[in-house]
C-alpha cells in the first residue's frame, strides 16, 4: 500500500463486519484488480452478505408507488416554516398552502433550517458527479466482465466509484464546504475532476464519455453524528446524514416515527445515545474552520480521488 494509513485495523474491521453477518474479505492485487477491474486500488475490505448496492432514484421512485392510500403526497411543495397552534398543533406553512397536524416529522437534511430549526448543529456540503455511457462489450470484456461493484474511500473526502449493473461508471469525487451553491460553470470544473478520476482508474474513458454530471447537498456533523431528536411538542427531526443517508436515513425515519408514536426499542435508544453532533462555532470562525478542514482532508484523500 502506498499509503498504510489509509486502511487500518483490518483484522478488527473484518471481525466487526462478520459479527453483523457479512462475508467481508481483504483483497489486494490481483484478486482485486480481478473484483474490480481496475489496479488503482491496492488494499480494500470486500463486503458481501446483507450489504446491497442500489440504485436510489429508483428506490425512492419505488417507495412512492408503494405508498399506502392513507398517504397523501405532495411534490415540490415548499415549507416556509412551522407555526405552533392551540391545543398542541403545528402547523406548516408553505408558499402555496398550509397543512396542520399534531406531529410533524422534519425530514429536509441539508435543508432543515427552512423549516426553522436553526439548532441542529448541522451544516450543508456540496457533493458533485458524474455517470459515464455505458461501456461497450469490448471494453467490458477488458476490464474482466467483473459484477457491478461500489467502493468507498476510507479517507472522508475519498471518491465513491461504481460500476453500475448497465455497466456505467459513476465517480463523486468532490465534496466541498461552500458558502454559494455551485454555478454552471463551476459544476465544469468539477466535472474536469470527475475525468481525472475516471481516468486513474479507466484510463479508456475520458471527458466524452461522460453523459451526466449532477451536484447536491447533503448535511454534515463535527461528529460524524446525526442530529435526531423531538425539538418540542409534536415536532420531531432528524439531519445530518453525512453521506449515508440512503442507508441510515430510511433507518432514521422508521425510528423518528417510532419516537413520535411513543414505540422505545433498544434501537431507538442506541441511536438517541449517539446522536451528539458537536457544537459548531459561530460564523465566520466556523466557514474559516470548515473550509481549511475541508482542505486538509482533500489532501489526505489526494490518492483517493
Ligand atoms: C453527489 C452526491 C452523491 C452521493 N452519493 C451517495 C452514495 O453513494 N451513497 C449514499 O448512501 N449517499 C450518497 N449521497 C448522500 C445521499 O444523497 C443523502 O445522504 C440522502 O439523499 C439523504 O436523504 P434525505 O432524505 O435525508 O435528504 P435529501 O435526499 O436531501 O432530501 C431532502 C428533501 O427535502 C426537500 N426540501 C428542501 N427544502 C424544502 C422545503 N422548504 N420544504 C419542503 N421540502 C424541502 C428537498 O427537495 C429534498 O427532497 C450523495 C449525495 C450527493 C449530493
Amino acid at each position: 500500500m502506498s499509503d498504510p494509513g489509509k486502511l487500518t485495523q483490518v483484522e478488527d474491521k473484518l471481525q466487526t463486519l462478520r459479527a453483523v453477518g457479512a462475508s467481508a474479505h481483504f483483497l489486494q492485487g490481483e484478486p482485486l484488480y480481478h473484483q474490480l477491474g481496475t489496479r488503482h486500488y491496492q488494499a480494500a475490505i470486500w463486503c458481501g452478505n446483507g450489504n446491497a448496492l442500489l440504485q436510489p432514484a429508483k428506490y425512492v421512485k419505488g417507495l412512492l408507488d408503494a405508498l399506502p392510500a392513507s398517504v397523501t403526497l405532495y411534490e415540490n411543495t415548499d415549507i416556509t416554516g412551522l407555526e405552533r397552534l392551540s391545543q398542541g398543533r403545528v402547523r406548516a406553512n408553505g408558499v402555496a398552502g398550509r397543512i396542520e397536524a399534531q406531529q410533524v416529522l422534519v425530514c429536509l437534511n441539508a435543508f432543515i433550517s427552512r423549516s426553522g430549526i436553526d439548532d441542529s448543529a448541522t451544516f450543508a456540503m456540496e457533493l458533485s458527479a458524474s455517470l459515464t455511457r455505458q461501456l461497450t462489450d469490448a471494453e467490458y470484456q477488458a476490464i474482466g466482465a467483473v459484477e457491478p461493484w461500489g467502493v468507498l474511500s476510507t479517507r472522508p473526502l475519498g471518491a465513491t466509484v461504481r460500476l453500475t449493473p448497465d455497466r456505467r461508471v459513476m465517480i463523486r469525487n468532490t465534496a466541498e464546504y461552500r458558502l454559494r451553491d455551485l454555478s454552471a460553470s463551476e459544476l465544469r470544473v468539477r466535472r474536469e475532476h470527475h475525468v481525472l478520476g475516471l481516468q486513474r482508474r479507466f484510463p479508456f474513458l475520458g471527458a466524452q464519455d461522460i453523459q451526466y454530471t449532477w451536484t447536491g447537498h447533503l448535511s454534515a456533523t463535527r461528529s460524524g453524528q446525526a442530529f435526531f431528536d423531538r425539538v418540542e411538542e409534536g415536532v420531531f427531526a432528524v439531519a445530518g446524514c453525512n453521506g449515508s443517508g440512503v442507508a441510515r436515513g430510511t433507518l432514521w425515519g422508521r425510528l423518528l416515527a417510532e419516537l413520535a408514536s411513543g414505540v422505545d426499542s433498544p434501537l431507538l435508544q442506541s441511536v438517541m445515545q449517539r446522536a451528539e453532533p458537536g457544537w459548531l462555532p459561530p460564523r465566520p470562525f466556523f466557514d474559516i474552520g470548515a473550509m481549511l478542514r475541508m482542505r486538509v482532508e482533500a489532501v489526505r484523500a489526494r490518492t483517493e480521488i
